[in-house]
């Protein structure tokens, strides 16, 4: 039988046909199998799995070299530094996401009550760390997918997010009469025809990814929307893709947004806006 430190060598061999980080891959799988700790194989190498964890880990490999994402493959994934439950029924959260959280918070003084919503919020991820990081906030989240709402709520109550509702329904179309502080989203943005979707994004739902012929699609909807939903001098935060802050600056302004300012991402790139609603 192959030991821990054998089973890794072979299986980041074949991973790294497909995978950018196959001795990670290959650990993160490992240790699910196995239902130990990555440290735990690192400290016993040469320990031999039992058969039934050898098929497991056997099965997880084949389906990652058809291109699953490990992600799905574990059921989670981390964000801002905390554990979410995800499933091929929601985007998987996005480090470039955090970027969005990080502009929010800036945003949210400390011990403030705001009223924040997350538009399509799949997982919850952005609802549930906003939440938790300015526990005096009410977040309402909404999502057109039932399973995904489930889901986030799932997450929100092993996190222990006791400040965020989850309302089903087409971006604020849920939102009726409430308005808000802050309205932030990561909706989809990827145009129909992008080649990138053809990777390891296409185990990703559509729906929360592809919008339109040039990806701008949610946008048109629910910009002039996010208007009706916010309080005078409210911001709206939203991601989008790194070739889109001009369309979308301009959606804004269209729609009457002031302060109109782009962030970039950590590699530099335009991939997120705020803009204010005026008083
Ligand atoms: N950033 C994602 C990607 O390119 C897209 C996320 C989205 O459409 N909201 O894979």
């Amino acid at each position: 039988m192959s030991t821990v430190a054998e089973l890794l060598r072979q299986s980041s061999q074949h991973l790294a046909s497909i995978s950018p980080t196959p001795r990670l891959d290959a650990e993160l799988l490992l240790a699910c199998a196995l239902g130990c700790s990555r440290t735990h194989l690192w400290a016993w190498p040469q320990a031999t799995p039992e058969p039934h964890q050898h098929e497991r880990f056997r099965r997880l490999l084949q389906r990652r070299l058809r291109g699953e994402p490990v992600a799905y493959l574990l059921g989670r994934r981390e964000f801002w530094s905390r554990e979410f439950e995800v499933a091929p029924t929601t985007l998987i959260p996005r480090p470039e996401t955090e970027l969005l959280v990080e502009q929010a918070l800036s945003l949210i003084p400390l011990k403030s009550r705001w009223r924040i919503a997350d538009l399509g919020t799949g997982s919850g991820a952005i609802a549930i760390s906003l939440a938790l990081e300015r526990p005096l906030t009410h977040v309402v989240a909404t999502d057109i997918c039932s399973q995904a709402l489930r889901l986030a709520k799932s997450n929100a109550r092993r996190l222990g997010a006791r400040n965020v509702a989850f309302l089903l329904g087409d971006w604020l179309s849920a939102l009726a009469a409430q308005s808000f502080d802050l309205i932030v989203t990561n909706p989809p943005y990827v145009a129909a025809a992008d080649p990138h979707l053809k990777g390891e994004i296409r185990f990703e739902p559509a729906i929360a990814l592809v919008a339109g012929d040039d990806g701008l699609d949610a946008f048109r909807r629910l910009i002039p929307q996010t208007k009706l939903c916010l309080k005078p001098g409210g911001f709206v935060l939203l991601e989008h893709g790194f070739r889109q802050a001009e369309a979308v600056a301009e959606l804004l302004a269209r729609a009457g947004f002031t302060n109109i300012v782009c962030h970039c991402d950590l590699e530099g790139r335009p991939r997120s806006t705020m803009a204010c609603l005026a008083k």
